[in-house]
């Protein structure tokens, strides 16, 4: 695609529009809401292209902070550590957390969480992982979003979802964004932070489309002058090509469906890596139950390994991870994944 895109005599470094190129936000807000989403019928949803996932944050971040007067702002514990700084830099000098993981049951806290968002101030916001939640790796089910779906509609809280990894979970697009698509069928006005970085491996290209939900499409201009206004005081327009090739992909079938199958390679392989490294604990025999490693999903396992361990495993072989345990699963290979379980083995039975 870059090598075609490099012949292109047509293609010019003049600067995109401040709210980026309509294709590409197009194309992106329909892949996070679905091509048949009535909400992109109705003309209440619409993307702003933005500089990957971090940017998306921010514009969105400051368009209810600082546009829409929203002050409180929840985020689950743990989270990615950026969170803290791009919601306190844009005006949410007071993040609050909402429980997420249950560090002994190895699973989400989901009695926790219920409990902090029934306890929230109406109109908070509240930062939710469209999927592949990092760093746990574990999101939540179907039922345990419709319960979510609940109290939020009940308290009155505005859905912040950060969709940095679909297609990376489950390897389906669609599936991945099950949760968005799900609170935007129940009448949710929601935005998302969409990167590309990862599920195209565009990391340094800065490609991102921050997606807005609303009720009344007749508030969609107002709000992208709104947005054109912050983006316009951050840095003006984003730039073009990683959004160029993202849009030249999403919108040829051929180049599409060969993407979709990258990914199902991608997913499979970490899912393949996990099984095999819980099969390789098992059959060491490693005390305690290694079933989280496979119930997780995405590229992040919080293994459960303590601090401790983690540093063992780090000073002693080399294996570098997380001090909270977590690892990035796609380190594994077939012919390094035994040697990880006999550290993992040494690093508990010792
Ligand atoms: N959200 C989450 C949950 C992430 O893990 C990341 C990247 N690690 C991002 C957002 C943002 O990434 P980027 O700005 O590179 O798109």
């Amino acid at each position: 695609m870059e090598k075609q895109m490099a012949n292109d005599e047509t293609l010019l470094h003049e600067y995109l529009p401040v709210l980026g190129m309509e294709q590409f936000t197009a194309a992106s807000t329909a892949m996070l809401l679905g091509e048949d989403s009535p909400a992109l019928a109705a003309g209440r949803a619409f993307g702003v292209q933005t500089l990957s996932g971090t940017g998306s944050l921010r514009v969105g971040a400051e368009l209810l902070n600082k546009q829409l007067n929203y002050t409180n702002f929840y985020y689950s514990v743990p989270t990615w550590e950026n969170h803290h700084l791009v919601f306190v830099n844009s005006g949410f000098t007071s993040p609050r957390t909402y429980r997420y993981w249950d560090a002994k049951a190895r699973a989400i806290d989901f009695e926790g969480l219920i409990e902090d968002l029934r306890n929230a101030p109406e109109n908070s916001v509240i930062l939710l992982h469209a999927c592949a939640h990092n760093p746990t790796g574990c999101d939540p089910t179907h039922e345990q979003w419709e319960k979510i779906a609940d109290v939020m509609e009940e308290r009155k809280l505005f859905p912040f979802f950060d969709s940095a990894y679909q297609g990376f979970a489950s390897g389906d697009l669609d599936q991945d964004a099950w949760a968005v698509r799900y609170f935007v069928q129940r009448g949710f006005e929601l935005i998302c932070a969409q990167s590309y970085a990862k599920n195209f491996g565009l990391y340094n290209e800065r490609v991102g489309n921050l997606a807005v939900v609303v009720s009344d499409p007749s508030v969609v201009q107002t709000l992208r002058s709104q947005l054109t206004w912050i983006v316009r005081g951050m840095y003006s327009n984003p730039p073009a090509h990683g959004a160029r090739v993202v849009t030249n992909v999403l919108a040829n079938k051929q180049l599409f469906d060969e993407w979709k199958d990258h990914i199902k390679a991608m997913s499979s392989r970490v899912t393949a890596m996990r099984e095999a490294l819980r099969a390789e604990l098992v059959k060491l025999g490693t005390p305690g139950n290694w079933d989280h490693i496979v119930k997780q999903i995405g590229l992040f396992s919080y293994t459960g390994l303590t601090q401790r361990q983690a540093e063992y495993l780090i000073q002693e072989y080399h294996i570098y991870l997380l001090k909270s345990g977590r690892i990035n699963v796609c380190g594994l290979n077939p012919s390094n994944v035994q040697y990880m379980a006999r550290a993992m083995h040494d690093a508990v039975t010792k």
